[in-house]
């Protein structure tokens, strides 16, 4: 698992090609550019992995574009010590670039493949969430509720309640809506019954299923 000058280099550029897509958080860019993106894709791809595209990781599913796990990260407000519950563990990219800002990371991954894979991996770089689960993304975490912020890393065909309830106050639920293509939704609890809602444009994500293999 080497990551090299070259690899190095090839972050900087990705890092100068979110910013002029207009991502600033400057914790997000950090965080992209420390994490290996190229240790979480196949070693035949590793060409592919500082160019600000999606790519398929197996169990037909993908690790997100650079530009959407920075925006989805910069909406969701976090902050170091945070509690974020993220669902669509995946790669485990969107996981790292959590850890990297300091937050304390729950994950919640449907096909357990993925699961299985991703919790041996994120801790041969380094990266300790406090807890990985083959589960239902769907119910959220109860036990673990409330979150400082809770990230959906695909798309879902409605909001579910249970994301919603499981927010502190001032926290955000990040949530890309809709069927094939999606509009990234972010709700912001404003008091135990309310929440504001606001919508950042269209997304393409693969879709957040029902029922765990
Ligand atoms: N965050 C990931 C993105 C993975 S793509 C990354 O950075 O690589 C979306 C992931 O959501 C897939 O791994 C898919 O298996 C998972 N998923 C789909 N439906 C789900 C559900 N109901 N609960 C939890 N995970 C789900």
């Amino acid at each position: 698992m080497k990551d090299t000058f070259t690899h190095k280099g090839m972050r900087k550029k990705l890092v100068e090609v979110l910013k002029e897509k207009g991502i600033s958080n400057t914790e997000v860019l950090k965080a992209i550019n420390t994490i290996p993106r190229h240790l979480f894709m196949d070693s035949g791809f590793v060409d592919h992995a500082y160019v600000d595209k999606a790519f398929p990781i197996g169990a037909d599913q993908t690790i997100s574009q650079p530009y959407t796990v920075a925006k989805q990260t910069e909406l969701l407000n976090v902050r170091a010590g945070n509690k974020i519950l993220e669902i669509g563990t995946g790669s485990g990219y969107q996981t790292a670039v959590l850890l990297e800002i300091g937050a304390k990371v729950y994950s919640i991954e449907r096909q357990n493949e993925l699961f299985k894979k991703t919790k041996l991996f994120l801790p041969k770089l380094g990266y300790r969430p406090k807890k990985l689960i083959f589960g239902d993304g769907y119910i959220g975490l109860k036990t673990e509720a409330p979150f400082d912020g809770i990230v959906v890393t695909a798309g879902a065909p409605f909001v579910p309640n249970p994301l919603l309830a499981q927010l502190k106050v001032g926290a955000k639920l990040v949530i890309p809506v809709g069927g094939d293509v999606q509009i990234m939704t972010v709700f912001t609890r404003t008091s135990a019954t309310e929440f504001d809602k606001e919508e950042f444009g269209e997304f393409r994500f693969v879709p957040l299923l029902e029922d765990k293999n």
